[in-house]
């Protein structure tokens, strides 16, 4: 690099794990790498109870991975470490739970249950060990001028209002993206946003006490396991302390019958018979009635960018329902496709003072290219939650399946 030479700046908006990964790529890349976060730094003991996150647990697949690899720091591993490989779906049919497993792939594949809140941590403390890449934490978007390049940011402690610059603002800031709002002002950008009319809960499945006295799993966790119940659903993912965490989706109008202790024991009894004594009554009660009743939101944005100035990825260009398992995998593709494209369209990581529009290019290429796959895997992500509450229960189906004792 000449001194007249500097590196690209930019500011990346949100810490969650899409803005994190795309840390990471840039500053690979030779960028300024500037991450702005509105929550407090979830990695200090005394943040942890501040921050409600969506899920405990989430499933990492090949998609995920891949991008996770990219970053040649071995990222995939780091996360594996405590990842669960889950071979399949086991199935618990009808109120005795009896217990059908069916492979998601003929030669072993996995998807993984890991840790969201650690696989989160981990790669911010990844991106931050680069010594081109600043967190910044508490510190909200509230708006961008993108011609410009400048970020109007709001310290949440002191409401201080600070001001950045940018060569490139990416928006990685989730469904409700700021940026995404500031874009609307600067290109034609088409927008949709859904809510489904069901809603999920978090309980969760504790260890057992083995017969050494350790804790053991209570079911299989080789498993995603599905309570298929055609209108609802619930499903659980294991930890590595032997617990599950159990997701019970269903349409509020059903959450908001169960009003009370009884109500709850009645439709558990009714619907999932073999998870009340695998939960517990009390931990049941306390989880269902503590626990927020979490809404699903679909968020379709076109086009992701503007001129060489602003992108969007992740959740802000594309939030999906979880039940195909692929938003936060799509996101992390996003990263990986997005740099590929640095790649193909020679985008350098420094400002040589000459014209040069091979950023702008390489985004308008992301868009060109990206829509079509995007649009895609949200309409799977809607229809496999047919196939799970109610596709994988087809008479035909389970005869060709193992039925399994655990
Ligand atoms: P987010 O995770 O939403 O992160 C956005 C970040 O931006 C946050 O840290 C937020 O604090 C910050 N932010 C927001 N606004 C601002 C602002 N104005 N200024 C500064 N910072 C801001 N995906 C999977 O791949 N597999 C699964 O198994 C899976 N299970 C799921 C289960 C449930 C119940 C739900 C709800 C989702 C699930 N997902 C799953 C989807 C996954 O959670 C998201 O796709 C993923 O979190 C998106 O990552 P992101 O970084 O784009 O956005």
């Amino acid at each position: 690099m000449t001194t007249a030479e500097k590196p690209r700046s930019v500011a990346i908006v949100g810490a969650g794990p899409v803005g994190a990964l795309m840390a990471v790529y840039l500053a690979n890349r030779g960028w300024n790498v500037h991450v702005y976060e509105t929550r407090p730094d979830m990695r200090l003991p005394e943040n942890k109870a501040k921050i409600q996150n969506r899920s405990i647990n989430l499933a990492l697949s090949t998609r995920g991975l891949t991008a996770l690899k990219g970053t040649g720091l071995a990222l995939d591993e780091l996360i594996m470490k405590s990842g669960l490989p889950m071979r399949g779906r086991m199935l618990h049919i009808g109120n005795e739970g009896h217990l059908v497993s069916q492979d998601y792939g003929v030669h072993g594949e996995c998807i993984n249950s890991v840790d969201r809140a650690k696989l989160n941590e981990d790669l911010i403390t990844a991106a931050e060990e680069l010594n081109n890449v600043k967190v910044s934490f508490n510190l909200t978007l509230k708006r961008a001028d993108l011609d410009k390049g400048t970020l109007t940011l709001e310290n949440k402690e002191t409401k201080e209002i600070v001001k950045a610059h940018a060569d490139l603002i990416i928006g990685c800031d989730g469904a409700y993206s700021s940026v995404r709002i500031s874009l609307m002002r600067y290109v034609r950008l088409d927008f949709e946003q859904e809510y489904i009319p069901h809603g999920y809960c978090e309980l969760s499945i504790p260890a057992k006490v083995g017969a050494d006295g350790k804790p053991e799993f209570a079911m299989d966790p080789e498993h995603l396991h599905i309570w298929p119940r055609h209108k609802f659903m619930m499903i659980a993912l294991p930890n590595p302390d032997k617990s599950f965490t159990v997701t019970l989706f269903m349409p509020f109008a059903n959450f908001e019958m169960i009003h009370n202790e009884g109500d709850l024991l009645n439709f558990f009894e009714q619907y999932f018979a073999d998870a009340i004594k695998l939960m517990g009554k009390d931990l049941l009660i306390k989880e269902y009635f503590k626990n927020p009743k979490g809404s699903l939101v679909m968020v379709r944005a076109n086009p992701y960018h503007y001129k060489d100035r602003c992108i969007i990825l992740g959740d802000a260009a594309h939030s999906m329902v979880p039940f195909y398992g692929q938003g936060m995998n799509c996101g992390f593709e996003d990263v990986r496709v997005l740099d590929s494209l640095f790649s193909e369209f020679n985008v350098k990581s420094t400002q040589e003072g000459k014209a040069d529009n091979s950023l702008a290019l390489a985004l308008e290429a992301y868009t060109d290219r990206r829509a079509k796959d995007i649009k895609a895997i949200c309409e799977l992500a809607l229809y496999n939650y047919t196939e799970m509450r109610h596709g994988v229960t087809s008479p035909v189906y389970l005869m060709r399946k193992k039925v399994e004792t655990w």
